[in-house]
């Protein structure tokens, strides 16, 4: 900032040792005002956001199942489809109730949207953040949290573009941070981790469908583990479910006053 103004005043002492060009100050000083201006807004996106009292943050909520991949996974009697679904309806009650504006990737529990669609949709509604919800059934327990590490190509497209990768990292270890803390005594915390450690990740350049076409931050929650007892006593019950989707609503608050801060940087980056 200091350099900035540094910069200013000799160019204006510059103009000042020229009188005989008249025209040239003014040039001078229309070249300046359009950094003047983005300089001043910054400053007040700092320092105002949103930027508008009718400005919402937007999150998108992507509740896993059925896409390409599969119908979803099931154990002992449990179905993930149905348990993502309840989530992403309690997640969505308790976000809006909190000003945020919700847009889901599926209108009905049973509806098939691929996973390049449902990126699609994330970034074509500007969200802060495009968190999808799933449940394993991998023989572990816990809740994990994913993101992509770095690009893939799939269909002649390449992406997530890398400044989307570092700010899904961000956001990832975030709002693990906030659910390890509201989730304790209720499910295991296991480390964060890339889509490379995913079975569909894994057999396509180590990204998945949805980070690639993702044009937003896109952290991926596996939820619990369907092959866990002890995590089926808590998910199998409307009680369980409503202490996962408020852990999963502070988290996300959380992260969307991290964008506040970062607004301007975000805002400039067009994420
Ligand atoms: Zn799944």
């Amino acid at each position: 900032m200091s350099h900035t103004k540094a910069d200013s005043s000799m160019k204006l002492t510059g103009e000042h040792l020229k009188p005989m060009q008249i025209k040239k100050p003014k040039i001078k000083s229309i070249t300046l005002l359009p950094i003047v201006l983005i300089g001043g807004c910054i400053l007040l996106n700092r320092v105002a956001y949103p930027l508008s009292p009718n400005e919402k943050p937007v999150v998108c909520i992507d509740p896993g199942h059925p896409s390409e991949t599969s119908a979803g996974a099931s154990d002992n009697g449990l179905v993930e489809r149905h348990i993502n679904w309840l989530v992403a309806l309690k997640l969505r009650s308790l976000l809006t109730k909190q000003g945020v504006k919700c847009v889901m990737t599926k209108s009905s529990e049973m509806e098939f949207v691929t996973n390049r669609r449902r990126a699609e949709i994330a970034n074509k509604a500007h969200a802060l953040l495009f968190i999808r919800l799933h449940c394993d059934a991998a023989g572990g327990n816990g809740f994990t949290l994913y993101y992509p590490s770095h690009s893939g190509r799939k269909y002649g497209v390449s992406g997530p573009p890398p400044l989307v990768c570092r700010e899904s990292e961000k956001a990832a270890h975030l709002l693990d941070s906030v659910l390890k803390a509201k989730l304790q005594g209720f499910l295991h915390a296991n480390p964060v981790r890339t889509d490379d450690s995913t079975f569909v990740g894994s057999h396509q350049g180590g990204v998945l469908t949805g980070s690639i076409f993702a044009r937003i931050p896109t952290v991926l929650v596996e939820m619990c583990d369907l092959t866990s007892r002890h995590d089926d006593k808590l998910i199998s019950t409307n009680a369980g479910r409503k202490i996962v989707a408020i852990a999963l609503d502070q988290a996300i608050e959380r992260y969307i006053e991290y964008r506040k801060l970062h607004a301007p940087y975000a805002r400039s980056k067009g994420i």
